[in-house]
């Protein structure tokens, strides 16, 4: 039996700052739920982690007696190369691959790294299971992941095409398959992550063939701060003409770019409140980041030959109306129609919000990454699974 849902939820925030944030979530009898916040510097992680094992075993807000009771710990790590095809045990040789891996994600794989080290020697009774954003994109074929760049680059450097938000995409796959009553294996879907990072995926019969982002999160989808595709010659501009250094470039296309680079703003309910005042600089953010999802929708029903379902998710995909519309708008003739009323109403639930003429069902479903990778975790301990590296 799969894990329904959380007893308990968190975040540790700014740690190592001037002050920092631990905001626990629990539920009273009733079934509603209760936050604490607590308000401290958080001098590192391991004094962060312990302030939260306090938490879950604090007889008021906490679900355990012991931090023993834990069956097993899951780990969330971004970058798992060509070598991990889908959640495996942790151990020395794993902690190593996910090490060879930096390079591929200099930003995220360490901190990944740090959280798996000092959760392993806190639940050291534990299991420790690592599930890959990008190992739901393995199924990839070559002829999506490859760039067209000298093929050394990928035998030697492995340079290809990864995708991220992999955990996403696979959950709301399964819960569109559950919702329309059939069998992820016999859909093909568009699935379209809306967060402050942004991507794609196209599955053919429930296996990803192409998703948006690459190498890096950086490629794809215009996303808060970060610009997406663009033409890779900008890059000798800015520095030929512009004098800038490759940290400045790299800043600028991650940090100042995307949304808030057009309007100033990346977040999306203010630039929907700004466009409805007709500010124009949040009306073309909103066109920009509108048009890109909707030439990816061409494209990915050219990939897959025809489309069962389109899912939006993620804070934007889940709950703006507005940008699901501009997504969708003009799509009819390719069997995409968005019915106003269900659109206008869904937000914060799974919901169908096509049109009865439309051929293409079009869901919002909220995604839950924590509650798959505590199921994917699950599934790895129950069946044994040791570590899996290909
Ligand atoms: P993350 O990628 O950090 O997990 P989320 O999935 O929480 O991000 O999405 C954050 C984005 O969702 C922000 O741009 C926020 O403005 C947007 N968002 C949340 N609620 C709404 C809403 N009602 N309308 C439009 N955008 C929303």
């Amino acid at each position: 039996m799969s894990i329904k849902k959380a007893l308990l939820f968190g975040i540790a925030e700014k740690i190592g700052e001037s002050s920092g944030i631990i905001t626990h979530n629990f539920f009273d009898k009733k079934g509603n739920i209760l936050k604490k916040v607590i308000k401290d510097i958080i001098p590192d992680h391991h004094k962060g982690l312990n302030k939260i094992v306090e938490l879950l075993v604090d007889g008021k807000y906490g679900a355990i007696h012991d931090k023993k009771e834990l069956d097993a710990v899951g780990h969330r790590v971004v970058h798992g190369g060509e070598i991990f095809k889908s959640p495996t045990l942790i151990d020395e040789r794993v902690i190593a691959e996910i090490k060879k891996n930096i390079p591929l994600a200099p930003l995220h794989n360490p901190p990944n790294l740090t959280g798996i080290e000092l959760a392993r020697s806190i639940f050291s009774d534990s299991p420790h299971v690592a599930v890959f954003d990008t190992a739901f994109h393995q199924s990839i074929p070559p002829k999506a992941f490859l760039y067209a760049l000298p093929y050394s680059l990928y035998e030697k450097h492995k340079i290809r095409k990864y995708g991220f938000h992999g955990t996403s995409h696979l959950f709301v796959a399964q819960e569109a398959a559950k919702y329309l009553g059939c069998l992820l294996k016999d859909l093909n879907l568009i699935t379209i992550h809306l967060g402050n990072g942004a991507s794609m995926a196209a599955l053919e019969k429930g296996k990803c063939v192409d998703t948006s982002m690459g190498l890096t999160p950086l490629e794809g989808l215009v996303m808060g701060s970060r610009c997406g595709d663009i033409d890779p010659a900008i890059l000798f501009y800015l520095a030929n003409y512009l004098d800038m250094s490759m940290e400045e470039i790299e800043k600028l296309l991650n940090k100042k770019s995307g949304l808030k680079g057009i309007c100033g703003e990346n977040d999306m309910r203010e630039i929907v409140a700004k466009s409805r005042q007709g500010d124009y600089k949040a009306i073309l953010a909103a066109d920009i980041y509108c048009y890109r999802i909707k030439k990816y929708i061409g494209a990915y029903t050219a990939v897959l030959g025809s489309c069962d379902c389109i899912v939006f998710t993620g804070g934007i995909g889940e709950n703006s109306s507005y940008i699901r519309l501009l997504c969708c708008q003009g799509l009819s003739k390719f069997g995409v129609d968005i019915d106003h009323e269900k659109n206008n109403r869904a937000k914060g639930k799974t919901a169908q919000i096509s049109s009865e003429k439309s051929t293409v069902k079009i869901l919002a479903i909220p995604t839950n990454e924590e509650l798959k990778i505590a199921n994917e975790t699950k599934c790895v301990i129950e069946k044994n699974i040791k570590s899996t590296i290909f």
